[in-house]
């Protein structure tokens, strides 16, 4: 059935000529919010994503359904599955990948570390083979994370600190993409630009990260762990809202040189795209309440081993030069987009959850 649905979306392109979009983790939330801004415009794109476990299954299903009847199929595919991924390439011979699988998540790690070697690293390569050896290469955007700059405090981040110290196997992992997708541009000539997203909330969202974490406990009435560094430092992260990072994936899908264009040689770019305005996570919870007109409690918890870092910045100066990229949603007005679609999904009061949501508990 994903066959035909694939069959009939890279045929509805016509000739050829057009511009196809194949986008990974379409199921995922960046991904889902990606690949509806494409066909939003009118873009021919397929989506996969194997549907794994990490977080409750039903909402990456509701979010492929809402692509599917807007004329994205979400091929149910593992990235590390080389035949079935060099045979959807044959089907479709894609001008754009944007890669957006991944095993996201710090502290998941403790618990199953060899995810993040898999998908993000194995499945990477097994992306970017598949993309090298289809003629002409498309042109490759991925998502690497803040979380490469680790225990800097070089604030703001910017993308030629050195990032030598990662504080999580998924900061490591994340680096190792980067210099990956170097390589199969260093040696393959393939157009390669990576996105470091810093800490993205909005309608959609995952369940595992703090911003929906945190208004499931408010509905149910449990405590809210708000972690603190040394010396009760807050923790505190560049929140950047999802609709401005799609407009930065879709400036850098724009800009990016086709290797079918024999006048634009392929380019190798990475680009921080974060919000600039740093919030803790106190503020962050304070707002979510306002807005939720619900009561937070909160309960402070030392940092420990968890692979968070206290502190995330960016600087989007390289972005905004190279990209136009100008984040335009504050933390309030994102959040109230966020609460909005809340109670859209989840009912009037916030408790209508699908079956594998009921007592799930993020790591
Ligand atoms: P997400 O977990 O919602 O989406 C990732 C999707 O990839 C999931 O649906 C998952 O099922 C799929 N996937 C994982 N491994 C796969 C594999 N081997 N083959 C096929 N599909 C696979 O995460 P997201 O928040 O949408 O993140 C998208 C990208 O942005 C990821 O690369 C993530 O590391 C990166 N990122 C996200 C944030 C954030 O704050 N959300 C911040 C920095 C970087």
């Amino acid at each position: 059935k994903s066959a035909a649905s694939v069959y009939k979306t890279c045929a509805s392109s016509g000739s050829g000529l057009g511009k196809r979009y194949l986008v990974t983790g379409a199921a995922g939330f960046i991904g889902f919010h990606a690949a509806e801004q494409l066909r939003a415009r009118g873009d021919v794109v397929v989506g996969v994503d194997n549907f794994n476990d990490y977080y409750p299954v039903s909402l990456k299903r509701a979010r492929a359904q809402v692509l599917a009847d807007k004329g994205v199929p979400v091929v149910e595919l593992d990235l590390n599955d080389q035949e079935a991924l060099q045979e959807l390439f044959r089907l479709c011979s894609f001008t754009h990948v944007l890669h957006l699988a991944a095993q996201a998540g710090v502290r998941y790690a403790a618990r199953n570390p060899f995810a993040y070697v898999q998908s993000n690293i194995a499945a990477s390569v097994s992306l970017m083979e598949a993309m090298r050896l289809q003629k002409p290469m498309p042109a490759l955007v991925y998502a690497s994370s803040s979380s490469v700059y680790g225990l800097s405090k070089r604030f703001p981040f910017t993308e030629d600190d050195p990032v030598t110290q990662p504080a999580s196997l998924y900061a490591a992992t994340k680096r190792s993409l980067e210099l990956l997708a170097h390589t199969y541009f260093n040696i393959y000539k393939m157009s390669v630009t990576g996105l470091r997203f810093f800490t993205v909330y909005g309608p959609w969202g995952r369940p595992d990260m703090s911003v929906m974490a945190f208004a499931r406990n408010i509905v149910d009435g449990k405590p809210i762990r708000v972690f603190q560094g040394p010396n009760n430092t807050e923790l505190a992260r560049d929140f950047t809202y999802v609709g401005d990072i799609v407009n930065g994936v879709m400036a850098a899908l724009d800009s990016a040189p086709l290797s079918a264009d024999p006048k634009s040689p392929p380019t190798y770019r990475l680009y921080n795209l974060g919000n600039t305005k740093v919030h803790t996570v106190s503020e962050m919870v304070q707002t979510l309440q306002e807005l939720m007109a619900m009561k937070a409690m909160v309960k402070y918890q030392p940092l420990g081993a968890t692979g968070d870092v206290l502190r995330t910045n960016a600087n989007i100066t390289a972005a905004h030069a190279a990209l136009g990229y100008t984040p335009k949603t504050d933390l309030r007005e994102g959040l109230r987009e966020f609460v909005k679609w809340y109670f859209e999904y989840y009912g009037s009061d916030g408790k209508k959850r699908p079956a594998d949501e009921v007592g799930y508990v993020p790591d």
